[in-house]
């Protein structure tokens, strides 16, 4: 299949791994943003294949995990107290809030539907016309045109009964926030292709020059990854921190701009609350005021709730690159799958989910 097997192509992947075995001098510790990636990583046991002294740690870059506890219970409540009818991309459904998930209130009796677009949800409110429909909106930048179209759908065709509630999260101020941090050990990272895509690449330079961090914006697969990773770890030995394209072949320096003009038409920067990791200034997009009519948390009174989460649970951490699923001592035991206790155990793209998939379950 092009633009996949060729980027599985064993004998590349072996050649960029004696690559960096060759120019690794010394050791470094590179993150990689986005959980697709954290999940090929480990799928395909690239971290193996590295020299002792390059270690990947995994970020934040998995909306799910990243989604407050606080907009779980409000997701809940929407449908229970308010009788929407809820819809929600399916990974979001077995993620623990403080109180029930989005399954149990299904059970329950709340309508709490699947969907594979927004514009989904836009559709399922025009056939039910008497009652309230909200999209669960959570996701980076990559989701957020798409979530923005479906705003302005409702808008032009006047369906008066759709709403979102939003958990959307940037991800340069997260990277800000990780190198500023007083226990940071990431010196490098991956860039998400597809968040790129949308956004471009203009945002990255000022935080690898503030920070003297590289930033290789790469794609997801097998050589993708491995690229980057040598082209972040050349220039770590070469003493330069700069953004560099390695996804040209998606990723354009300005983005796409018309995608781009649809998120600044319906959304804002406001601050988010990061799960794990805590509030985030200026690192999350809310429905402008102009969309009132569209925001979920304007249109109904939510409560607020405190993220009481597990004491055991040391999501916050792994996403910050600090430590690793093995590192907490609940995994694979108390937290499963099954059971989860934090939702990167859920998410399919968190990284305890990957380590639970493709590793052993207990720590090497
Ligand atoms: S294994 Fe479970 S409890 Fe531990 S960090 Fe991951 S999600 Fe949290």
């Amino acid at each position: 299949m092009k633009y996949v097997d060729e980027y599985r192509d064993a004998a590349i992947v072996h050649q960029l791994a004696a690559a960096i075995k060759r120019i690794a001098t010394r050791p470094w510790t590179i993150m990689e943003i986005c959980g697709g990636q954290t999940h090929a990583i480990v799928k395909f046991g690239l971290d193996d294949l590295l020299p002792g002294n390059i270690t990947l740690v995994h970020g934040p870059g998995c909306p799910v995990c990243v989604t407050s506890a606080e907009l779980i219970d409000q997701a809940v409540a929407l449908t229970l107290e308010h009788g929407a009818i809820l819809c929600s991309f399916g990974g979001m459904l077995r993620v623990p809030g403080n109180g029930i998930d989005l399954l149990t209130a299904k059970a329950r009796g709340g309508d709490v539907r699947i969907v594979y677009s927004p514009l989904d949800a836009v559709t399922i409110a025009l056939e039910n016309p008497t009652k309230p429909v909200v999209f669960f909106a959570v996701g980076f930048e990559t989701t957020a045109p798409a979530n923005a179209m479906a705003v302005l759908r409702a808008e032009r065709e006047g369906v008066k009964n759709f709403s979102i509630l939003t958990s959307h999260v940037l991800v340069p101020p997260a990277m800000r926030a990780i190198l500023g941090a007083a226990d940071n050990r990431v010196q490098g990272f991956l860039a998400a292709g597809h968040v790129c895509t949308i956004m471009g690449v203009q945002e990255y330079g000022p935080i690898a020059q503030e920070y003297g961090a590289p930033i290789i914006i790469t794609g997801f697969e097998p050589v993708d990854i491995l690229e980057g990773i040598y082209l972040c770890v050349k220039q770590l030995e070469e003493g330069r921190a700069e953004i560099e394209n390695a996804y040209s072949r998606a990723v354009k320096t300005e983005g796409n701009l018309h995608a781009r003009r649809i998120v600044e038409q319906v959304f804002e920067i406001t601050d988010r609350d990061w799960r794990g990791i805590g509030v985030i200034p200026q690192s999350g997009l809310a429905v402008k005021t102009s969309y009132a009519d569209f925001d979920a948390n304007r249109r109904f009174t939510l409560k607020s709730t405190t993220d009481k989460g597990s004491s055991e649970c040391i999501s916050g951490q792994i996403m910050r690159g600090v430590k690793k699923p093995h590192d907490c001592p609940a995994f694979g035991t108390r937290c499963t799958p099954e059971n989860p206790l934090g939702a990167p155990m859920v998410s399919s793209e968190g990284a305890c989910a990957a380590y639970h998939r493709y590793r052993s379950r207990a720590a090497p």
